[in-house]
């Protein structure tokens, strides 16, 4: 799909796009940077700390796969935004790096909202936890935005649009009980290509989009 159709979809909703440029090389990236496009998503901190710094400085790199604790000091100098925050440790580390780069870095909690076992993810119970852990009110070097979530891969749209509904309930709980005066949470990072229709109906504000966009990965 082209960019500029996507673009005119989101639109209305106010949501942004996320290009999710994961196994795509440089080259193919650039048309959309070319057509204004800023902000795009990778997986994978090697491929993410190969690319960055053949790209055009003023990307937004948005961090969306599994981060591994030990891996955070690679993007901590450049990254936009970590989209999958889902245990205390990873954002203390996080908090660690950012202050040595002498920046905030803002950061979405992950939600396990889907039916399967294998996506990563924090439940209400887990998220609260973190933030009532009296150490997180010293963390002065990250910002929790909001939440990110991945539906279960399913036909089935019904069940798709309660999983994105349960993860906006979850956010507005978050919001009322621990954000009430932080403006800056506001971040509903949910959508990809087969279903980022559905979850700009359920109050996305930020889908992540790949193969709509560039093709089937490599
Ligand atoms: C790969 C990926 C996407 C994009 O998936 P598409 O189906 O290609 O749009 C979105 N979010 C996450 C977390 C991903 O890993």
């Amino acid at each position: 799909m082209e960019l500029s159709t996507i673009l005119a979809q989101l639109a209305p909703y106010q949501a942004q796009l996320v290009a999710v440029s994961k196994t795509h090389p440089p080259e193919r990236i650039m048309p959309l940077y070319e057509q204004g496009q800023r902000d795009f998503g990778e997986n994978k901190v090697q491929e993410l700390t190969d690319k960055q710094p053949v790209m055009p400085a003023d990307i937004h790199w948005h961090f969306i796969g599994h981060l591994q604790t030990n891996k955070v000091k690679y993007i901590a100098p450049f990254v936009h935004l970590i989209h999958s925050v889902d245990s205390t440790k990873l954002l203390k580390e996080i908090n660690k790096r950012a202050a040595q780069n002498e920046r905030v870095i803002d950061v979405l909690l992950q939600f396990h909202i889907a039916e399967e076992s294998t996506k990563f993810g924090l439940d209400l119970a887990e998220a609260k936890a973190l933030l009532e852990d009296p150490r997180f009110a010293d963390w002065k070097n990250v910002r929790i935005v909001g939440v990110m979530g991945m539906a279960t891969f399913t036909e089935d749209e019904r069940q798709v649009t309660r999983e994105f509904q349960h993860l906006r309930q979850i956010f507005q709980e978050l919001q009322a009980q621990y954000f009430a005066d932080q403006p800056a949470f506001k971040e509903l990072s949910m959508g990809m290509s087969d279903d980022y229709e559905l979850a700009l109906e359920a109050g996305s504000t930020m889908v992540r989009v790949g193969s709509l966009l560039f093709g089937p990965r490599e």
